[in-house]
């Protein structure tokens, strides 16, 4: 089982079309959407929720006023002034507490319960490509790193079991916390980018992040005939960076209104979606060789 997890640096970039396009060339596969905080990958590949469960992935205090004395222990060792007097009570702020459990463990009075907390969703859908992992932090919801690498994990497990050939990850944007979840472990990534300055220069930050976690890598320039200059430059810094180009996608307005119809960028029949059908096979013949 290969995982590729395709990744940009930057919003805005086609990362989540071409991901979309990637599975279904390379359907049956599991598509996982990665980018927890705002996922779209079902947009891309819309499907019948088969399986939506609640996931657990922190705790928050709770203070029992009847216990409360109010000596104020906790409020002095919180760290993160998640405490406050309410009515001459401890309360605890849902919102800043960050878990650390130190209030219960200072609380003469055993007045503090750590309580999980729902922190959001994760689902499994049906889709012409085959299932899609997906899943919706809550408002306000953090350890979205956490609930990246539990998706993956459950993807890859039925990957497995199933004994298909491929997961292909969304990524998030950015070089965060959930980004480096979606890569770790990876088999290969590939960097979608455009040819601008803004997506050059994040791209150079996804590309050190890469390297670092020793990813191998392929670069895509999307809407590249945009600007040919910065295409050429863009890919010269990849082949520098030990990044192989594998593909170029021109700019078509057609794959983007197909999308608003529910209709795949692979499945219409313009140069760009040529573009990406032999984009798909320079990818898979090279993880095939791998
Ligand atoms: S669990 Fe930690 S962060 Fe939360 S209220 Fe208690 S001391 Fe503060
Ligand atoms: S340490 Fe316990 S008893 Fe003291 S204020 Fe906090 S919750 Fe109340």
């Amino acid at each position: 089982m290969n995982e590729l997890t395709v990744l940009s640096g930057k919003g805005g970039t086609g990362k989540t079309t071409l991901a979309g396009s990637l599975a279904e060339l390379s359907s049956p596969c599991i598509a996982v959407d990665c980018d927890v905080d705002a996922s779209n990958l079902h947009m891309i590949l819309p499907g019948i929720c088969r399986h939506h469960e609640a996931v657990v992935l922190g705790r928050t205090a709770v203070v029992d006023p009847a216990r409360c004395s109010g000596c104020g222990a906790c409020l002095r060792a919180c760290r993160f002034n998640a405490l406050q007097y309410v009515n001459h009570k401890a309360a605890a702020s849902s919102v800043l507490c960050e878990g650390c459990g130190v209030c219960a463990l200072v609380c003469p009075n055993q007045a503090v319960t750590m309580q999980e907390e729902i922190s959001g969703h994760w689902m499994i859908s049906s889709t012409a490509a085959g299932s899609l992992y997906h899943a919706e932090l809550e408002a306000g919801g953090e350890n979205s790193g956490k609930l990246v690498s539990l998706l993956r994990r459950k993807a890859r497990a039925a990957a497995e079991q199933l004994q298909l050939r491929y997961v292909i990850g969304d990524g998030p944007p950015g070089i965060g916390c959930p980004v480096i979840a979606s890569l770790t472990g990876t088999t290969a990534a590939l960097l979608v980018t455009e040819p601008t300055t803004a997506a050059f220069h994040d791209l150079k930050r996804i590309a050190e992040l890469l390297a670092h976690f020793s990813v191998p890598a392929f670069l895509c320039v999307n809407r590249w005939d945009i600007n040919p200059r910065i295409t050429k430059e863009i890919e010269a810094y990849a082949l520098d960076s030990g990044i192989e180009p594998v593909g170029r996608v021109r700019y078509d307005r057609e794959i983007l209104q197909a999308q608003y119809r529910g209709v795949s960028a692979v499945n219409l029949d313009t140069p760009a979606s040529r573009d990406i059908r032999l984009l798909g096979d320079q990818i898979f013949t090279r993880m095939e060789a791998t």
